[in-house]
């Protein structure tokens, strides 16, 4: 098998809703927007116990920034390590302060408690790769913009990111993960409607190296 025929694995998630997978340790996907100025909050479980999940706080105390650039690596409530980050097609630019937007956020915003939101997208994606659950993790905000000012307050800019910018994580774990396509429009931080997101699975360490001896 080559990676090109691996990279067939691709599902896309449309604008306004999410998807989950279960990934193998070893293997890399490519996170990319498709239109340009989208969000993807990015979630990840544990296979083994999927209370243990990626953690926004934890992954920002670990890396000493606010959201971790290539070569640094996401962690768990555990402190271990869940995904790496392998590279960066994108203005670099991501978020892991905001909570995940929800039924009160969009009521707050005008488009109502019944808009799609990411929280009921990701408890729904959870269901279908078998888990039931009711607590949504904080998210990490791909593509999102969140700029931090001197006096502590926080922007909400537009996603900077322009059509098939992506970036490439590595499991460090067999892990369910979870892609929402942010539901926001009442902002314009996804451009004012939500677009599709692209998640494609694209090595198993393992096969590749069975294949290639
Ligand atoms: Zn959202």
């Amino acid at each position: 098998m080559t990676l090109e025929a691996a990279e067939a694995n691709a599902i896309e998630i449309p604008g306004y809703s999410g998807r989950g997978v279960s990934v193998k340790a070893g293997t890399r996907v490519r996170i990319t927007d498709i239109e340009g100025a989208q969000i993807a909050d990015l979630f990840a479980l544990v296979q083994s116990d999927p209370a243990e999940h990626l953690c926004a706080a934890r992954t920002r105390l670990t890396c000493g920034r606010l959201f971790p650039v290539v070569g640094q690596q996401f962690v768990t409530d555990k402190y271990r390590p869940i995904l790496t980050f392998i590279s960066d097609q994108s203005p670099g630019v991501h978020d892991s302060l905001y909570a995940t937007c929800d039924p009160g956020l969009h009521e707050a915003l005008g488009g109502g408690a019944s808009h799609a939101n990411c929280h009921d997208n990701y408890l729904t994606a959870t269901k279908t790769v078998g888990l039931e659950t009711a607590w949504v993790p904080a998210p990490i905000n791909l593509f999102q913009s969140t700029p931090v000012h001197p006096d502590g307050s926080l922007g909400a800019e537009k996603a900077p990111t322009k059509p098939g910018d992506n970036v490439v994580l590595q499991a460090e774990m067999d892990l369910y993960l979870i892609v929402t396509a942010c539901s926001v429009d009442e902002i314009d931080i996804n451009g004012g409607i939500s677009t599709p997101i692209r998640l494609e699975i694209l090595e198993d360490k393992g096969q590749d190296q069975t294949c290639h001896s």
